[in-house]
């Protein structure tokens, strides 16, 4: 389905950025899988392999807060494998807490891993998908982007501010046959999840219409609709995968 197609996942040393690359690697892509842990990203190049994927699993250690970095692996990926079909934005961090209470830093760091990393991603995948004339770019955003989320003003303006920007986007480079979708994830059991209370947990749970998290691969299987050939004739729109919260 994504042979030839050569795609970056940024955040894919775990959780869903993890089942995004092999996903997207097991549908016949050729995957760079960005992030900080090397040992992490070595155990998600042997999960490929393990699984036989149809496609390419490679990895490169970027931090997407370092934008010279950033553009040095978009350069990178380009003098290698010739050219960026796919770019998943997947990596995020929270930094949970009242508002009142709420350091700068806490909100400068959130806003600059969730979505400044966003900006300079796109915008150097987009110089070679403009010239292709094709692409598909995926923001992973969040149920607390379009609801928002007591305790996580910093983390809600973050994910917002990825749904306007990939409609900006969308808008720009349409005509291009480049899509921006958004995938806003509802609760979904990873590590980012793993730490709440269980008390926080079983009030979720309670007000999701089908009554459990979600899980990596439910994300990931949206990606790869929106990347693959059912995802052609949309863009700028919001993928909410949630098991029915905002419903
Ligand atoms: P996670 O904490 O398990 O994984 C996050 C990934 O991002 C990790 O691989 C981490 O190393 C990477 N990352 C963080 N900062 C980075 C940086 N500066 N440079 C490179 N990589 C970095 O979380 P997850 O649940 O898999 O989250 C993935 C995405 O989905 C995030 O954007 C998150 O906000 C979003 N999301 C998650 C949920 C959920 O319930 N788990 C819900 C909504 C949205």
């Amino acid at each position: 389905m994504l042979g030839d197609q050569v795609a970056i996942v940024t955040g894919g040393s775990r959780g869903i950025g993890w089942s995004a690359a092999l996903r997207l690697a097991q549908a016949g892509a050729s995957v760079v899988a960005w992030a900080r842990s090397a040992d992490k990203l070595a155990e998600l190049a042997a999960e490929a392999k393990r699984q036989e994927v149809a496609g390419t699993l490679e990895t490169a250690v970027i931090d997407v807060t370092d934008r010279a970095a950033i553009d040095g692996g978009i350069e990178d990926v380009t003098e290698r494998l010739g050219r960026i079909d796919i770019l998943v934005n997947n990596a995020g961090i929270t930094r949970d807490g009242l508002l009142m209470s709420m350091e700068d830093d806490d909100f400068d760091q959130v806003l600059t891993a969730n979505l400044k990393s966003v900006f300079w991603t796109t915008r150097a995948v987009s110089r070679h998908m403009v010239r292709a004339r094709r692409g598909r770019i995926v923001n992973i955003s969040s149920v607390s982007g379009l609801s928002g989320n007591a305790g996580q003003a910093n983390y809600a303006a973050s994910k917002a501010g990825i749904v306007g920007f990939s409609k900006s986007v969308a808008k720009e480079l349409g005509k291009r046959g480049i899509t921006c979708n958004v995938v806003a994830p509802g609760f979904i059991e990873t590590d980012m999840t793993d730490r709440l209370p269980d008390q926080v947990k079983d009030s979720y749970k309670a007000m999701i219409p089908l009554r459990r998290f979600g899980q990596p691969e439910d994300i990931a299987e949206a990606i790869a609709f929106l990347c693959g050939p059912g995802g052609a004739y949309i863009t700028g729109q919001v993928l909410t995968v949630d098991g029915g919260l905002l419903t």
